[in-house]
């Protein structure tokens, strides 16, 4: 039974899914209508898990009342035995004896808040958060190349004034449909082991090995250089470094990129030219690029690329990354990162600690350092030195993390496991204590999309009897812990304001009034007067001298090759009605009855050489793991090569936690696999 607030006739809010945010309206029956004030979805798309998202509003496996060992309690009790548990689980092993993970899919408000609890309220450095496995190789070369990162630094409508878009690693019909919307205009080069359904809009479609995006990038300029393409006079004017760059690629060269590859000199060749031609274009990296021991450089190089080409900064092009969890961009930029600090700010900077501190009303000193990235972090619990106790926001890392099967290990040998969720996900079975929250639209909170572009979710309905909002949550176990936190999301809203002042993703002149009358705000804002900054490289690079930064990068092999006894690559990735972990979208009927279960995707002639046929069960096994899974045939998919959608059980406990020595990102994107049937 749900609350006594009214329900307006009808809410404007935003989806509780992906990146792209799209804009919708909730009546009072629940049902959804697309908004078409808001660019990502202006042209009143939204895609199957956006028109069906209402179901999860009253879906009966809904969790109302906390659960303590499985059994139903008092909200105060569960807040009770969970601040005493953690008191004394710090008093006996330190505050990093307790660690919090959180999610890409939180609020702003929420994710600010949690590193404030994680840093003030427990005094551990030992935070951090899904977003790490989506999209921060991508965020740490833009931070290299421009001084900032905002995935895109450009308005998505921009996207359709380009003559060419090259999207390297992304499949945007299937994951953001109403993203192609986008992109009718410009042709397309997608490059992608799979001929996906984006491959089949485009252009060009370049096919490479997975593993080998980076080389494939590499070739790439070094035929630009070759044919004398080079956009010299902005390479002059806008960049530092291409002379490096023009020599660490002499060893690149069209035919032997070729044969790491797979693809052919005359493509790479047809895709340089038509990039060269064109009035404005843009190089866009998705997850395939980028979820790999060697992403943070594979970014680079395409990034690269794109400065050789004069892209970047101007009007009309440039370089995004297709940011994929629904707030992947404001997650990353308010404090739930081991690394970080609100408003982007490094937690190893004094001056950043000095103001973040001061806000907080904690001296500078208090504040822990860095602390272990998302996989180190899962793979230290319960270990002699790592947490004993985990507070999880907004994740199912059983499902979601690589090399699933281990993490699950991990998080049962802990002492105590908190979760955050409004249904019983497969890591919130496993908790101690389970606290029923709210979701998207029974509350309010900002969202920060792929754009960059600070959105508003409205509270639409009221949530369920017994069920509280996770700012509740933390202000209940940081009131237990001796702090005051706030709960009312505008307040929360000023105070993340007020700490981010100053820092690269700086919100301070940003308010629910402005989002609302604006249709968002793109950060940074740091005035109330201040237009907002939608294009922020159009003058000068984030850098100290203004100038974007070529640095070079070498290919090297995937952390793991085929070999024997595991002879074919595996990859994976999302289908069009699945979100994530599928925690939530697993329960909505539509969309089961649309991909009921996991499947692997194997090129005809791999089918016929393991003499398996379409339907049939077999069992896919890496060094880490096996799963199961029913055979799909098809010839979009390299001969050389199997694909696993992520979103049950299965295709994560084969994937290699290998990480990225810059972003801590795990290669999920390549792996060495054993395909049979099942006997
Ligand atoms: S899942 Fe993404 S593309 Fe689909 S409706 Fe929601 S925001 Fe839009």
């Amino acid at each position: 039974m749900r609350g006594s607030d009214p329900v307006s006739a009808a809410t404007k809010t935003h989806c509780p899914y992906c990146a792209l945010q799209c804009g919708m309206e909730i009546g009072p029956e629940l049902a959804i209508r697309p908004r078409t004030d808001i660019p990502a979805n202006a042209s009143g798309a939204l895609c199957q898990k956006g028109w069906t998202a209402g179901e999860l509003l009253t879906n009966g496996e809904r969790l109302t009342v906390p659960l303590l060992h499985g059994e139903p309690v008092e909200w105060d009790v569960a807040l009770d035995y969970v601040a005493n548990r953690l008191s004394a689980i710090r008093a006996e092993h330190g505050p990093d004896a307790v660690a919090v993970f959180g999610g890409g899919g939180l609020t702003n408000e929420k994710a600010y808040t949690l590193g404030k609890f994680a840093r003030v309220a427990l005094g551990t450095s030992q935070i951090d958060y899904n977003g790490r496995f989506c999209m921060s190789s991508a965020a740490a070369a833009s931070i290299k190349a421009f001084g900032m990162d905002r995935g895109m630094p450009f308005p998505i409508t921009d996207l359709a004034e380009a003559d060419i878009v090259l999207l390297a690693g992304g499949n945007v019909a299937e994951t953001m449909p109403p993203f192609v919307r986008h992109v009718t205009g410009p042709r397309m080069i997608v490059i992608d082991p799979r001929r996906t359904q984006t491959a089949k809009l485009a252009w060009l479609h370049l096919q490479p090995t997975p593993g080998t995006d980076l080389a494939l990038a590499l070739g790439l300029l070094h035929l630009l250089i070759a044919e004398d393409l080079v956009d010299e006079e902005y390479v002059a004017a806008r960049t530092t470094g291409f002379d490096e760059v023009r020599t660490s690629l002499s060893a690149w060269w069209p035919e032997r990129v070729e044969r790491i590859t797979g693809v052919p000199v005359y493509r790479m060749r047809q895709a340089v030219r038509a990039m060269a031609a064109a009035r404005k274009a843009y190089i866009l990296t998705g997850r395939g690029a980028e979820q790999h021991a060697k992403g943070t450089d594979t970014v680079t190089a395409f990034i690269n690329l794109a400065l050789a080409l004069g892209l970047p900064g101007r009007h009309g092009s440039g370089y995004g990354c297709v940011t994929g969890q629904g707030n992947g961009q404001g997650g990353r930029e308010h404090g739930q990162k081991a690394d970080q600090l609100p408003g982007y700010r490094k937690i190893d900077d004094p001056a950043a600690r000095e103001h973040v501190a001061g806000v907080w009303g904690v001296p500078a000193e208090s504040l822990p350092g860095p602390g272990r990235s998302a996989y180190e972090l899962l793979d230290a619990l319960g270990t002699p030195d790592g947490p004993k106790a985990m507070l999880l926001f907004g994740s199912n890392p059983v499902i979601s993390a690589p090399a699933a099967e281990h993490v699950a290990e991990r998080i049962g040998s802990l002492d105590l496991l908190v979760t955050c969720d409004f249904v019983m996900s497969e890591t919130a079975a496993m908790a101690d204590v389970v606290f029923p929250v709210t979701q998207w639209a029974e509350e309010t909170g900002t969202m920060t999309n792929l754009e960059g572009r600070v959105l508003l979710r409205n509270r639409a309905v009221a949530p369920p009897e017994g069920v509280r909002s996770d700012l509740d949550v933390l202000a209940g176990l940081a009131e237990r812990l001796g702090h005051r936190f706030e709960t009312d999301p505008v307040e929360v809203f000023d105070e993340l304001r007020r700490a981010s002042k100053g820092g690269p993703a700086d919100y301070s002149g940003i308010t629910y009034e402005r989002i609302t009358a604006e249709k968002g705000v793109f950060w940074p804002c740091p005035e109330p007067g201040h237009p907002g900054t939608p294009r922020p490289f159009l003058d000068s690079f984030a850098t100290p001298d203004g100038r974007a930064r070529f640095v070079p990068v070498q290919h090297r092999p995937a952390a793991e090759e085929t070999d024997e006894d595991y002879p074919v690559y595996m990859t994976t990735g999302r289908v069009l009605a699945h979100y994530q972990s599928g925690a939530q979208t697993r329960r909505i009927a539509s969309l089961v009855k649309a991909a009921p279960e996991p499947y692997v995707e194997l090129h005809p002639d791999l089918a016929e050489q393991l003499d398996i046929t379409a339907g049939d069960v077999v069992r896919v096994s890496s060094r880490r793991g096996e799963a199961k899974a029913v055979v799909r045939i098809s010839d979009a998919i390299r001969r050389d090569t199997v694909f696993m959608p992520f979103h049950w059980e299965g295709a994560n406990r084969l994937t290699n936690p290998a990480l990225d020595p810059t972003s801590r990102m795990p290669e999920f994107k390549v792996c060495a696999v054993r395909v049979e049937r099942d006997s």
